[in-house]
């Protein structure tokens, strides 16, 4: 096969991908084994690659290393929460910052406290505000057909917020509101200690990294949080107003799956 048609199946490949896992119809998926015509008989399942990582890209170069504050410099006990369940509780009983005042439910997270992969958004919305719960909306629907689609159950990792309480009208949230509730999520990672973390959008990204950079910048590099390695990627919320940014975060997030099995 020339090198122009391998190019072209290739990318055939990851276009095809993308649409099918990212259009929302991944539980019609073919598995990797099935693909190599293991449907109960011939081919060995060990010559199959998951589907997930045909035409991923490789892993990037280094990005920032950041070392995040300690929780407990920051004038509170947080440091001293033992689990994430105590961390929700205080979350939950107490007032930060001005958002706190308009939330119905503050909404601090879920998932597996023994993730080895945590998803960081940037904060809850009307759904998640009703709920308490992370990404239960429309964005929270497709984040499900992402992680499906690199076989990462939801239930195996563990998704949150920059901030834990409804911005109004879903605006981003502002430095100071910022700057009083990250510390939850600093004590949450240390309580993880997670392989990787996938920072959805520019908010995420930045927050965690301590930068005011941008997503274009922040994307396509590993970033080390605290030695933990992480990724930046596309809101959610952002594929479902653009759609031409489901293949650039598709590629990130099989970066980030690749990084699980390092
Ligand atoms: N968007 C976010 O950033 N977080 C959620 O929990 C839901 C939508």
């Amino acid at each position: 096969m020339d090198e122009l048609r391998r190019r072209y199946l290739t990318q055939q490949l990851e276009l095809g991908g993308a649409e099918v896992i990212l259009g929302g119809v991944a539980s019609r998926r073919s598995s990797g084994a099935e693909e190599a015509g293991d449907s109960g008989g011939s081919a060995p399942a060990h010559t199959a690659l998951p589907k997930w990582l045909k035409g991923a890209p490789p892993i990037p170069g280094p990005g920032l290393a950041i070392t995040s504050a300690d929780p407990v410099l920051l004038g509170n006990d947080l440091a001293t929460l033992p689990t994430l369940e105590a961390v929700a509780e205080r979350i939950r009983t107490t007032h930060c910052c001005g958002l706190c005042a308009g939330r119905t439910n503050a909404v601090p997270g879920e998932g597996n406290p023994q993730a080895r992969m945590v998803l960081v958004g940037e904060g809850p919305g009307v759904t998640e505000d009703a709920t308490g719960r992370p990404f239960v909306g429309q964005a929270g629907k497709l984040l499900e057909g992402i992680l499906e689609a690199i076989e990462v159950p939801r239930d195996s990792v563990y998704i949150t917020n920059i901030v834990k309480c409804r911005p109004p009208q879903n605006r981003k949230p502002l430095p100071d509101e910022i700057a009083a509730c990250i510390p939850y999520l600093h004590r949450q990672l240390e309580l993880i200690r997670p392989k990787v973390i996938v920072a959805m959008g520019g908010t995420a990204g930045e927050a965690l990294l301590g930068v005011r950079k941008g997503l274009g910048e922040l994307r396509g590099k590993v970033h080390t949080y605290n030695g933990t390695p992480l990724i930046v990627t596309y809101h959610p919320a952002a594929l479902l107003r653009n759609p031409n940014w489901k293949k650039p975060t598709w590629d990130d997030v099989r970066i980030a799956r690749q990084l699980l099995d390092r």
